[in-house]
């Protein structure tokens, strides 16, 4: 059987360098524990813009097709500010999402213990917080027509439409109903029901697959609102929240920043299943391409190791060694390894991205015996 396919993208900025590490680790799993994958590299962003006049070339766009998984490190940066909005290098990112249809994004918050004392909450309400925000990430607001800004007597008018089809919602819903039963089997569903026509029917579409295909899973709903406030509240109540793209853009930036540093956060974005039973699936960290601190060896590479222990749980079926490669972050972390991000009034030295790295390799050698 051949080996599962993944295409590196890493982008513009500190995408390169947080890249590397993960490279590493890539090269780990494959000579450590028999896991090796097929790997090709190519260009997104501003260096795709560079080599070709476009942030994504064709040519990209149809490997990424056909891999069983997708890693990004990160587009953009202050060059490429001035250029057209068509050529911009987020550009290349959402082309990305839209043509693999990649609907369902899942943004975890998960507080290691070692940073704890890092969020703006108290430690008590974040240490050993653990939850999945599951955001629609291809309709709603975003997308929905019309749109625009229009003349209307004698001022203007900006115009954007919430939009949901049924099937749009259903297809979301399975994915938070599936992820909760992998989980805490806990969902919640946020919208604004109560002023939203397309909350309501949000509500309606996800209760009925809830009682149909998963009455095993404990399902509540709640208005976006009362769910920010109650995510800072006692965000451990939560186990998988679901909701629409915007609400969903919102709530899950606010729970990612409990647990502390951009540099720690991953996501991944998954379309339908392909004939391999595999989803679609785009793997990469929430930051940006960080130009601050780019070139550097400052940036954090945490936030796009454990993009790849997502992709190894939710594309290759491998949760165990997506567990370890958590576990081994979560060493390194416990045994005082710090990014300059990292560092608070502790008064210790910071790591450089690549000593991170290292260190994760030298955890995960360490939990081989
Ligand atoms: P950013 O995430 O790049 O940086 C925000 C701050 O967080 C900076 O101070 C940066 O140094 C720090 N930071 C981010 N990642 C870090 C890491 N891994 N380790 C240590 N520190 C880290 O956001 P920005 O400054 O608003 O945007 C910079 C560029 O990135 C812009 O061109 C923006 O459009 C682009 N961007 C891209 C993505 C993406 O590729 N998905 C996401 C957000 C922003």
């Amino acid at each position: 059987m051949s080996n599962p396919s993944l295409l590196i993208l890493p982008g513009d900025g500190i995408g390169p360098e947080v890249m590397a590490e993960v490279r590493k680790i890539i090269d780990w799993y494959g000579a450590k524990r028999d896991l090796a994958f097929d790997v090709s590299e190519d260009l997104v962003g501003g260096c795709a813009y560079d080599k070709h006049g476009t942030p994504l070339h064709d040519d990209t766009m149809a490997k990424a097709q056909e891999v069983d998984a997708v890693l990004l490190g990160a587009v953009g940066g202050p060059k490429y500010d001035t250029l057209d909005f068509s050529v911009k290098p987020e550009r290349g990112l959402l082309r990305l999402r839209k043509e693999m249809d990649l609907y369902a994004n899942l943004r975890p918050a998960q507080c290691f213990d070692a940073l704890a004392d890092f969020s703006s909450l108290k430690k008590h309400v974040v240490a050993g917080l653990d939850i999945m925000i599951i955001r629609e990430l291809t309709s709603g607001v975003y997308f929905g027509e019309p749109r625009g800004i229009f003349k209307e007597g004698n001022e203007r008018v900006g115009i954007n439409t919430q939009r949901y089809t049924e099937s749009e919602i259903e297809r979301v819903a399975r994915s938070g109903f599936e992820m909760a039963r992998k989980r805490g089997n806990k969902l919640c569903s946020m919208e604004k029901a109560n002023v939203m026509e397309s909350g309501v029917l949000w509500r309606e579409v996800v209760q009925r697959i809830g009682d149909t295909e998963y009455p095993d899973v404990e399902l509540s709903h709640m208005y976006a609102d009362a769910g920010a406030m109650q995510l800072t509240r006692w965000p451990k109540q939560f186990d998988v929240i679901v909701t629409d793209n915007l609400f969903g853009d919102l709530l899950s930036d606010l729970a990612a920043m409990l647990t502390g540093s951009l540099g720690m956060l991953p996501s991944a974005s998954l379309g339908a299943p392909m004939a391999n039973g595999r989803p679609k699936a785009l793997y990469e960290p929430v930051h940006g391409s960080a130009p601050d601190i780019a070139g550097q060896g400052k940036a954090n590479p945490i936030a796009c190791i454990l993009s790849f222990a997502m992709a190894l749980r939710y594309s290759f079926d491998k949760g165990d060694e997506a567990t370890r490669l958590e576990k081994a972050v979560e060493k390194v972390l416990a045994d005082g390894y710090r990014t300059a991000d990292l560092l608070g009034e502790e008064g210790r030295s910071p790591v450089s991205t690549s000593q991170m790295g290292d260190a994760v390799i030298a955890a995960l050698d360490a939990s081989l015996t």
